[in-house]
């Protein structure tokens, strides 16, 4: 079992603070789901974890396992074993997706135990069938020309042939047609294992019909201001986020 141990974690951006004092804990074989008003600072939060340069970490470790991620470079926290699948997907012309995910796969192992392309391709067809995928998408410069949906689609591809064992889904869901919602919840459930734990960002109740969390978390100004089980997004449905942010600030 891993664990990724969030303590105590500030993030500015500008000198302006956006993520203050966060703690959360996730060990493999947890879904965790962050909900929270725009603005809140969920992207932030991800960003940092996974290193963006433009996110300043003022204060706070994040632990995966004995290594304090903060301290190795991006490159490095993925090969530690970290996956961001961000918000906007970046076009990358002249590198194919499918080369893309064999050199992220191969980074993550040993010298002598690269994957072949035989069992890449294997591996690669049988994830794109589960998704959905047309062939002729690996072999399109990544993210070039996709449209919304084919990104997310693609982000939970890389993120099946990758196999981190904690990813981060940035607002996975959004954008997507019910069709499209349903088959990325496909790929997220496929990737559930004792070996992988998920970090997954969203706005909607709805990609909890699809996915079974075992916690949910609401952030708000740079903290978690409550966590609880799959029901707790039931209730911010119900309830609105103003509701249970102010009550779960009010002193008792
Ligand atoms: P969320 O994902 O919860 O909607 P974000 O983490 O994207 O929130 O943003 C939190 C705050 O940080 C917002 O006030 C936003 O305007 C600010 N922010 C985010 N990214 C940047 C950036 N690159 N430069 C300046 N401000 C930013
Ligand atoms: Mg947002
Ligand atoms: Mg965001």
């Amino acid at each position: 079992m891993s664990i990724l141990d969030i303590k105590n974690l500030h993030v500015t951006i500008d000198d302006k603070a956006i993520v203050n004092g966060l703690n959360l804990t996730i060990k493999t074989g947890e879904i965790h789901v962050i909900m929270g008003p725009n603005g809140a600072g969920k992207s932030t939060l991800a960003a940092a974890i996974m290193g963006h340069p433009s996110y300043q970490v003022t204060d706070g470790v994040v632990m995966l396992d004995n290594v304090n991620l903060l301290e190795l470079d991006v490159d490095e926290r993925a090969k530690a074993g970290m996956f961001l699948a961000v918000q906007y997907p970046s076009e990358i012309p002249g590198v194919t997706n499918a080369s893309f995910m064999r050199s992220a796969i191969n980074a993550r192992r040993a010298e002598n135990d690269k994957i072949s392309v035989r069992d890449f391709i294997t591996k690669l067809n049988e994830k794109m069938a589960l998704l959905e995928m047309p062939q002729e998408m690996a072999e399109r410069y990544l993210n070039e020309g996709f449209s919304g949906g084919e990104k997310k689609r693609n982000e939970i591809l890389q993120c099946l042939m990758i196999e981190p064992t904690f990813a981060m889904l940035d607002e996975i869901d959004s954008g997507l047609d019910i069709d499209a919602l349903k088959v990325v919840a496909k790929g997220i459930n496929a990737l559930r294992g004792e070996d992988f734990g998920a970090l997954i960002i969203t706005h909607y109740q709805r990609l909890l019909d699809y996915i079974h969390p075992d916690y949910v978390h609401i952030m708000a100004d740079g903290r978690i201001v409550q966590s609880g089980k799959a029901e707790l997004a039931k209730q911010l449905e119900a309830q609105g986020y103003k509701n249970i942010i102010d009550n779960a600030n009010k002193p008792i």
